[in-house]
């Protein structure tokens, strides 16, 4: 099998499926067949990745390549001058970029409704929404277009899509790869990470993306395992544990008996559980939406209609441009968070809502800290319920971000988790399985979900 036989092979895929799908906004066709070529010829294959073809989420900048984040917005940001880091990594590793994948709009978003051009659907069920905001990443891995996609996750955003598809997908440790060319939404809570089907899949891009980065000063100067090694397959003695606030109100029983069984499984394989309590778990949603909201006001400023993306025709004045270019650009969930966080932000309003959250940020983080203290592993759904249908929550943004309540947690803590697939509902739609890790500790989060597999 050549290179190019695998970059056909994707883009046969794509042709045959992306009409109901619809995972990708743009496609690079052209230079990925002539770097195909190229890598033919040169005839070496030593590289990690080596002509494997990759689909990268449209908020992680790809140089000549037109990066989008999903928004109107930045519908004309054909010819980005650079590639993000991750992608300067995956093209050493000679990874092949075959498109760049749908995602909600500045990634806000968990069903990838919120995206300006059109929804991904889950390739399971169509009718059903394949997670978000890296849906595109879920969907097109899982409906096999290509071998791994880069998601980013600042609340769940590669581990929910990942549960919703039924593939892998797992948000290191903050700090552990870079994001230097992720377009920002909440700096303090973003990290781009993998998705793929397998868990050694997974493993084997992390190691390629990791790594300390000077262009990303929160990047952290700390040595790179080879991941892949961790996959032994033995759990024996590891000590498990299952957060009572992750199994309670609003898991269904279906999600619950998976998490149970998958419990079992680890038991048969010589690993140890116990029940635990997060108890500032109930506080993580409100803590994060008014943290990545004020975050986000912060970093969308930019987008002015001057330096980056479309600006109105119908401005007569610098101040018009401004409002009218952003008014257009952005969409309803984008305009309603930076809404949220311009507020929380404001003289006379911080203390109340900014820097209390601040503050059970870290009652948050203590959890954890404190569990991982006696445990090696945090074990629970990684969504309430499986994939919900399109148009089912979009009118309430409160049910919305409720889905995220079991994902948002790991990144205010700043700790990896993955979601792997644990079985199916009765409708035939995945269920995920989310393991939560020390700090850096990928190494264990990748053994104990190698070994379910
Ligand atoms: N669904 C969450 C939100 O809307 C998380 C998004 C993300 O991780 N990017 O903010």
């Amino acid at each position: 099998i050549t290179v190019s036989d695998l970059v056909d092979t994707s883009y046969k895929r794509i042709s045959e499926v992306d009409d109901k799908v619809k995972a990708f906004l743009t496609l690079n066709e052209e230079a990925a067949r002539a770097q195909a070529k190229a890598l033919e010829e040169s005839g070496q294959a030593g590289e990690a990745l080596f002509g494997l073809p990759a689909g990268i989420k449209d908020n992680i900048v790809t140089k000549g390549l037109r990066t989008t984040c999903g928004s109107q917005f930045l519908s004309n940001f054909n010819d980005p001058l650079y590639d993000a880091t991750v992608i300067q990594k995956l093209n050493a590793a000679k990874s092949i970029t075959v498109g760049k994948l749908n995602m909600d709009e500045f990634a806000m978003g968990s069903s990838n409704e919120n995206s300006s051009y059109f929804t991904t659907r889950n390739p399971w069920n169509t009718e059903h929404v394949p997670g978000g905001s890296s849906g595109g990443s879920g969907a097109a891995v899982a409906s096999g277009q290509v071998l791994f996609a880069l998601g980013s996750d600042t609340g769940g955003s590669i581990r929910q899509p990942a549960a919703f598809c039924g593939v892998v997908g797992l948000k290191p440790t903050y700090g552990r790869v870079s994001r230097f060319g992720l377009v920002a939404f909440a700096s303090s809570l973003d990290q781009i990470g993998p998705v793929t089907r397998t868990v050694e899949d997974n493993a084997r891009v992390l190691e390629i993306i990791s790594g300390h980065d000077k262009m990303d000063s929160t990047s952290a100067n700390i040595d790179v395992p080879k991941y892949t090694e961790s996959l032994t397959g033995d759990v024996k003695g590891l000590k498990i544990a299952v957060p009572k606030e992750y199994l309670g109100e609003g898991v269904t029983e279906e999600v619950r008996n998976a998490v149970l069984e998958a419990l079992k499984k680890y038991e048969a394989l010589g690993a140890e559980w116990e029940e635990v309590s997060l108890p500032h778990s109930k506080y993580a949603v409100a803590t994060y939406y008014l943290l990545s909201s004020s975050e986000a006001s912060a970093n969308l400023a930019r987008f002015d209609g001057v330096r980056y993306g479309v600006r109105s025709p119908e401005a007569k004045n610098m101040i018009e441009m401004f409002k009218l270019s952003r008014s257009q650009g952005f969409g309803e969930e984008v305009k309603r968070r930076i809404m949220l966080g311009t507020f929380a932000l404001s003289s006379g309003y911080y203390d109340a809502y900014y820097k209390k959250a601040q503050k059970v940020r870290t009652l948050i983080k203590q959890d954890f800290d404190n569990v991982f203290e006696k445990y090696d592993i945090i074990l629970g759904p990684t969504t309430p319920t499986p994939a919900f249908k399109v148009g089912e929550k979009i009118a309430d943004p409160l049910t919305m971000y409720a889905n995220d309540i079991l994902t948002i947690p790991v990144n205010l803590a700043g700790v990896p988790g993955i979601s792997i697939p644990c079985g199916f509902s009765s409708e035939g739609l995945p269920i995920g399985l989310q393991l939560i890790g020390k700090h850096f500790d990928e190494g264990t989060v990748y053994r104990a979900a190698h070994a379910f597999e």
